[in-house]
């Protein structure tokens, strides 16, 4: 019988991330200071980071330890992850290709932003901070923190973009339950939030705008730091253990997958999905497979973006980054993919879009609804709306193995589930998605 899913063993974890910064095939371009130019130095980023942190941002080395309380925390939290074979998928398709996905979604937040989460709050909680502030667009990466600081005593205060704190308040419920503050953004418990609410006192709020609220709130206060769920490259260092997953698992089944897709947001699922990968290619040890990044046709920033410096956020708060961008004052439409409405992405995989060595695609709502609901039906799991993107390019791509015949091996991460998210499902059922 052919695999239904491959699973590893716990010590089979990976014990270090991999850091693609020594392998890029041009030099990282460093965050510049926006009134001088310079590049910003590890005591510009101390007010929010913790040194760690800071340090694993810039490093140069090819492997970083993953701490044993880490491990034990991924171990706690599902970890390793299985990987599973979309058999039900293919036959519905009838595509030769061969579709594996990585099962993200079993972690407690529903994502795969624990994998982040839960790093960042232990080596704050390590250098005796006692709260972390952060944004949140659909509530995944808040639901993450909170569950990362829960598990290390550190308090937490979310800034949710008010479109979803709206149309999601189990997120909210859930940060809550996880001992959390949440705050709809923009707020009036800073500067920046008062600001956008006198502009308009309904603004339906955008990932820069809380990005600034929360960088605020912590530069206010020494025991308070910043954490960021995305975009930077310790946020996609951490996420490289499903990567190394990734690779042990298609080498227990003697396979390479020829295509690795997924869904970017500010890049962290996809880049932890297929730098391990990427990085063999990069050092000439493999060849052969194709990465595609999937983002919104409402917020095409690898597709349709400008390749130059920007800021971070709406209020330029943030240094300025080289990356994709749509502009820090892009307000997308209000999308049911809220983790995937950010105006830029991280520069890493940028830099890695621009020197040709990924491929991206942009989908609109609708079809990538009805590409979830084709999972669904076939492998009964109801997937994010982010993840509905990765699998409308899977099914794409499947779709062209039928036509040339070819049994091309696709796998893509599988980067949450939409339990939560089934408002967006009943609108797409209705008819009524724009
Ligand atoms: C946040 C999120 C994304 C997008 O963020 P990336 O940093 O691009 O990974 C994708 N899928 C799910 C389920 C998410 O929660």
């Amino acid at each position: 019988m052919e695999e239904t899913k491959v699973l590893l063993d716990m010590d089979e974890i990976p014990k270090k991330w991999y850091n693609i910064l020594p392998d890029l095939p041009e030099p990282f371009p460093p965050y510049l200071n926006p009134a001088t130019k310079e590049p910003v130095g590890p005591e510009d980023l101390a007010p929010i980071f913790p040194m760690e942190l800071i340090k694993q941002e810039v490093s140069q080395d090819r492997y970083i330890d993953i701490p044993e309380e880490v491990l034990d925390a991924y171990y706690q939290i599902g970890r390793p992850t299985p990987l599973y074979r979309a058999k039900r998928l293919e036959k519905y398709l009838k595509t030769p290709a061969k579709i594996y996905y990585k099962r993200e979604d079993v972690s407690f937040a529903g994502s795969h932003k624990p994998n982040t989460a839960i790093a960042q709050a232990y080596f704050n909680m390590k250098e005796g901070v006692e709260k972390l502030t952060t944004e949140t667009g659909a509530g995944q990466w808040g639901t993450a923190l909170s569950l990362g600081c829960a598990l290390f005593g550190l308090k937490c205060e979310v800034f949710m973009v008010r479109v979803s704190y709206n149309q999601k308040p189990y997120r909210r419920i859930l940060m809550q339950l996880y001992g959390s503050t949440v705050h709809p953004s923009p707020s009036d418990v800073t500067q920046s939030g008062r600001k956008f609410l006198e502009q308009d006192p309904n603004h339906s709020g955008s990932l820069g705008i809380a990005i600034s609220e929360a960088i605020e709130r912590a530069v206010g206060d020494e025991k308070t730091k910043y954490s960021l769920g995305s975009v930077l490259n310790h946020v996609l260092l951490h996420q490289t253990v499903v990567g190394q997953e990734v690779i042990k698992q298609f080498e227990k089944i003697d396979t390479k997958p020829d295509i690795m897709v997924g869904c970017v947001g500010g890049g962290s699922n996809f880049s932890g999905f297929m730098f391990p990968t990427l990085g063999q290619k990069l050092r000439g040890e493999s060849d052969g497979t194709r990465f595609i990044g999937v983002e919104p046709e409402s917020c095409p920033t690898l597709t349709k973006g400008e390749y130059r410096y920007d800021f971070g956020d709406t209020a330029q708060l943030t240094p300025l980054i080289l990356m994709y961008t749509l502009g820090h004052d892009f307000v997308p439409s209000p999308i049911h993919a809220g983790g995937l409405r950010y105006h830029g992405d991280a520069p890493s995989l940028c830099l890695l879009h621009k020197t040709g060595h990924i491929d991206a695609v942009a989908y609109n709502q609708v079809e990538t609804f009805e590409a979830g609901s084709i999972f669904t039906k076939t492998e009964g799991l109801v997937p994010a709306p982010e993840t509905n993107h990765a699998i409308k390019a899977v099914i794409d791509e499947a779709l062209k193995c039928k036509k040339t015949g070819e049994e091309k091996v696709i796998a893509f991460n599988f980067s949450g589930h939409g339990l939560l998210d089934l408002q967006g499902y009943s609108d797409f059922l209705e008819n009524k998605l724009k």
